[in-house]
């Protein structure tokens, strides 16, 4: 398989090469040339593996670089660090089907891509005998998963900048109690803009990037995407055997249109099977608007209590444009240097008849996000997390007679402040968090200046 880039501006690349430039040369997504259809009979042939096994069929139809034994034990050691036997078990919670994605090391669905991508980075570096130094900012949601995809790995070091005393005391101490000689934890003094902005100019200075060879994990790297494509396969067939449906629905809280875009590729893969996704906002609903109204224009960002899905521009959202418009790069290269410009754009009638065949959309108030919460403990006894609910209320403006799967995105006790709102108690609290508190810690204080963390990078970079 080769991958090409959205833009149309680069020649193929191998899936090797695609992992390792992450964005393409000419500012596009990088895509694989083709997204295989399953026939029946392959269909019936994935049914019945387990999730690895599962994982594995799914990865070799979109990689033909990497031996298979090697494929195999990539995959191992990336679900190995995985608590439910299931990986993934979807579980019947009232009128819908729960796709829990939070049995990794750090409870959020974003283990279940970043644990494939540090074991690849270490293999692909490995083999080239080269290192990578991982530079990143987060504002305390999605660190963890980062950190915990790259510790301990060889050639590999990561470097995550966290704004000082302003992210959730779990969430800080998820990143701050990995304590392995190639994690940094800086805590920066000033905020998460601060953080955000430090990392930009440390990427845009080329030398500095070159010298350190530094590397990125964001959600836009192909694997990344990959992975993900397995669990909508794998609900697919277990809610599928169980309701005795030929077809089901997804609904997916949205941030970076990275989880959902890997549920669309899902859909090309299994065809009507999966009926259409269901993409859930809060209230920064940029994509809403662009399913229900044709409107894709960038607003404040608001923040809210799904705080991984407070984001305006959704990074991967030019992936689905290249599908949209029928794999025209030069129509998306126009459109996104539009965009870039006039931070809008908007689509036509036709265009919108397609998007609807693929999406349904509903934007989530906060306030409606805290009524779905407790609502839903009322009537099953099971607590959602706020993202979580977020696409469990969208789900319910769309009554349907097929079976809804609900992408649970994280463990509610990652979120204990907005469980403790709606519910008047906080959840209990699952054993990979219980004693964090008194683990040992590493993370060091630095001012907000480019040149303090530049100096840090230079004296630990590998
Ligand atoms: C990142 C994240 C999301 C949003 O996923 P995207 O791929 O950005 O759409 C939703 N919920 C949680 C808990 C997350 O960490």
């Amino acid at each position: 398989m080769k991958y090409l880039s959205t833009r149309g501006g680069i020649p193929p690349l191998s899936f090797k090469e695609a992992v390792l430039s992450g964005l393409a040369e000419d500012g596009g997504l990088i895509v694989p040339e083709r997204v295989p259809r399953l026939s029946d009979s392959e269909v019936e042939s994935l049914r019945h593996l387990p999730y690895q096994d599962l994982a594995f069929r799914v990865f070799r139809l979109f990689v033909d670089d990497i031996p298979e034994e090697d494929l195999k034990i990539l995959v191992a050691r990336s679900y190995g660090t995985f608590t439910h036997p299931d990986i993934t078990p979807v579980v019947r919670k009232g009128a819908f089907w729960i796709l829990e994605l939070f049995h990794g090391p750090t409870l959020a669905f974003k283990d279940i891509a970043l644990q494939f991508l540090g074991n690849l980075f270490e293999y692909l570096l490995s083999e080239r005998g080269e290192r990578m130094n991982i530079l990143g900012a987060t504002s305390g949601d999605t660190g963890s998963a980062a950190i915990y995809g790259v510790r301990g790995r060889r050639n590999l070091t990561i470097f995550i900048l966290h704004p000082h005393g302003r992210v959730s005391p779990v969430q800080a101490l998820q990143m701050t109690t990995v304590t392995d000689p190639n994690v940094f934890n800086l805590a920066i003094e000033g905020t998460f803009d601060d953080c955000q902005a430090i990392v930009k100019r440390l990427f845009a200075d080329l030398e500095f990037k070159r010298r350190y060879r530094l590397g990125a994990v964001n959600s836009i790297n192909w694997a990344r995407v990959l992975a993900q494509i397995v669990y909508y396969l794998w609900a697919y067939f277990r809610v599928s055997e169980a309701e005795g449906a030929e077809r089901v629905r997804f609904s997916v809280p949205t941030g970076n249109f990275g989880d959902i875009f890997a549920g669309y590729l899902a859909r090309r893969m299994l065809g009507d099977r999966v009926e259409r996704l269901i993409l859930a906002t809060n209230e920064n609903d940029i994509l809403t608007r662009f399913v229900t109204r044709g409107d894709y224009s960038v607003r404040q960002v608001v923040p809210t209590i799904s705080p991984s899905m407070d984001i305006q521009v959704a990074s991967n959202f030019e992936r689905y444009l290249y599908y949209l418009w029928g794999e025209d790069a030069g129509r998306v290269r126009e459109a996104m240097e539009r965009f870039a410009e006039e931070k809008r754009l908007s689509f036509s009638e036709e265009d919108l008849a397609r998007v609807r065949r693929d999406f349904l959309s509903a934007s989530v108030s906060q306030e409606e996000t805290l009524r779905t919460i407790r609502e839903f403990y009322q009537e099953t006894g099971y607590i959602l997390d706020p993202h979580t609910a977020v696409g469990v209320r969208a789900a319910r403006e769309f009554p349907s007679d097929l079976p809804t799967i609900c992408l649970a995105t994280a463990h509610p006790a990652k979120f204990p402040e907005a469980v403790s709102r709606a519910l008047g108690f906080p959840p209990p609290v699952p054993e990979p968090l219980r004693d964090l508190e008194s683990r040992p810690r590493r993370v060091v204080i630095l001012p907000a200046e480019v040149e303090a963390v530049r100096r840090f990078i230079s004296e630990h970079a590998l």
